[in-house]
């Protein structure tokens, strides 16, 4: 394999001068108190190595990240039939978009936009308390990176969920076609809690490093889901994981991945490994502008894209 830790000083040095650009998602009055002037990249490859270059052991708030952990514990606990709720679909439109909920009535084109992660949640809160759940996605979450210090940042839920009002209008949306179990301010509550998980790049990476290895944790030895469920979680990462720019990702990157408002991006290369990144500055449809050039750099320097090198 390439020397990994002398791609990733590479990438480093060719980010380091434009660190600062994009802006702060701040309509999340706690998010906007971040410094954009931050970049940290991890490497997990399959066979157990961790390669790390920057800020890669700061926390930051995974944000939309979270909802490929809910939708995998969603998966394990209904199954396929978890599709009546949510389609899977690119959407095409914003992450937050009210308009595209009316027109598809109330069922969300996929579980990576706001309403899509919102209906999944509630689907993994059948039978538990909101708090429970949380508790089970937080156990999940440690479970998965082997590491119990992980935490959710409770300032964060707070602050979303004093100012929440468009996840509040989707959620309601969603509840009068019936397509919501629980009451709005609890699904929003577990929503809220979800997004605010913590984590720093290592932590991320050996989480989800689950989907590089055809579902089953090799530095922990533990089994997750089959490589059937791991292959099709990848297949909507690929689709939907960046939102309305999940076409120019695909286009520019060619690896599975999921982003969060938080400036997080967590990539899978099937078979070889997973990458976290964070840069909290954001690009025009709220994905890391320099996180995805970085996993662009990657994937030219390695040869990684799911689409050939
Ligand atoms: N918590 C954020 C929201 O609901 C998540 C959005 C994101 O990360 N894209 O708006």
């Amino acid at each position: 394999m390439a020397d990994l830790q002398a791609i990733l000083d590479s990438i480093y040095t060719d980010i380091l001068p434009r660190v600062g650009e994009g802006k702060v998602a701040d309509y999340i009055p706690e998010l906007a108190k971040i410094d954009p002037r931050q970049f940290g990249m991890t490497i997990v490859t399959v066979d157990g190595k961790v390669y790390r270059v920057g800020d890669a052991d700061i926390a930051f708030s995974i944000q939309s990240i979270s909802k490929v952990f809910m939708l995998t514990l969603a998966l394990g606990k209904v199954g396929e039939s978890l599709w009546k709720r949510v389609g899977r679909e690119p959407s095409g439109s914003a992450f937050n978009s009210i308009v595209q909920l009316e027109h598809e009535s109330g069922i969300p084109r996929n579980p990576f936009i706001n309403a899509g992660a919102i209906a999944v949640t509630d689907v993994v809160m059948a039978g538990h308390a909101p708090r429970e759940a949380i508790g089970e996605l937080l156990r999940f979450v440690r479970y998965l990176a082997d590491d119990e210090s992980i935490t959710i940042d409770d300032k964060v839920a707070r602050s979303e969920t004093q100012t929440g009002y468009r996840n509040v209008a989707l959620a309601n949306f969603m509840r009068a076609y019936r397509n919501l179990d629980h009451p709005v301010e609890h699904v929003l509550g577990v929503y809220f809690h979800q997004c605010a998980l913590s984590m720093n790049c290592e932590q991320l990476a050996r989480a989800g490093l689950f989907l590089a290895a055809r579902g089953s944790n090799p530095m922990t030895g533990h089994s997750v889901v089959s490589p059937k469920r791991a292959r099709r979680i990848n297949a909507l990462m690929l689709t939907c994981g960046h939102y309305d720019g999940s076409g120019d990702f695909a286009y520019h990157v060619g690896l599975p991945g999921k982003s969060g408002v938080g400036g997080g991006i967590f990539a899978v290369a099937p078979g070889i490994a997973s990458i976290a990144v964070w840069s909290p500055g954001l690009n025009k449809v709220g994905n890391s502008q320099l996180g995805a050039v970085a996993l662009e750099m990657l994937a030219a320097r390695t040869g990684w894209s799911v689409f050939g090198d």
